[in-house]
């Protein structure tokens, strides 16, 4: 499976909770590395530079992602949330975050791990307390597991992409259609 870090699900928390792809099967993990997380932070836009993560900062990070998801699939399905999760993201956020400067040419925000994951917390208690909460969706490709936010005209996205989940999903289809199409006989 490829290792590339993608952002299809329209803000951090959410990007950052997909970083454990396809939970429901294979459950492939994107942080296999602190330089696999530093790259996230990096790619994400979140800051602009992170001094060098440890392990233990991967594992505060894998900590801090599941309790994202938990807390995100909660709030889907009109659940209550689960008062450990609440608690890891609720400290993790109330640490000094990244903090972003004013340069002559515009901004520049340089950060430690630390302070990278409680900005993605951050993004997650203003997700999940903010006015997206009705557009959260899970990616109608039932492997992958991603939950976004549908932005589009009248709620109509079914998937977190078309490159990794949509043209799969139409193939499928099409070969289904087909199959149907031309009877049991043709099997
Ligand atoms: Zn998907």
């Amino acid at each position: 499976m490829n290792l590339e870090h993608v952002f299809l699900c329209g803000n951090p928390a959410l990007d950052f909770a997909a970083t454990l792809r396809a939970r429901r099967s294979v459950r492939f993990e994107m942080f296999v590395s602190p330089d696999r997380l530093d790259a996230w932070y990096l790619e994400s836009g979140i800051v602009d530079t992170v001094s060098a993560g440890q392990h233990a900062d991967v594992e505060r990070a894998v900590a801090l992602r599941e309790a994202i998801y938990e807390l995100v699939t909660a709030r889907v399905a009109g659940d209550p949330y689960h008062g450990e999760a609440l608690a890891v993201v609720n400290d993790t956020a109330r640490k000094p975050p990244a903090a972003p400067q004013l340069t002559a040419s515009g901004r520049r925000t340089d950060a430690t791990s630390e302070e990278a994951l409680s900005t993605v917390a951050r993004h997650a208690v203003e997700l999940l307390s903010g006015p997206d909460v009705p557009l959260l969706k899970e990616c109608g490709n039932p492997e992958c597991t991603r939950v976004y936010i549908d932005r589009s005209r009248g709620g109509r996205r079914q998937w977190c992409g078309m490159e990794p989940c949509g043209n799969k999903l139409k193939a499928a289809a099409y070969r289904a259609r087909k199959r149907q199409a031309q009877g049991p006989a043709a099997r």
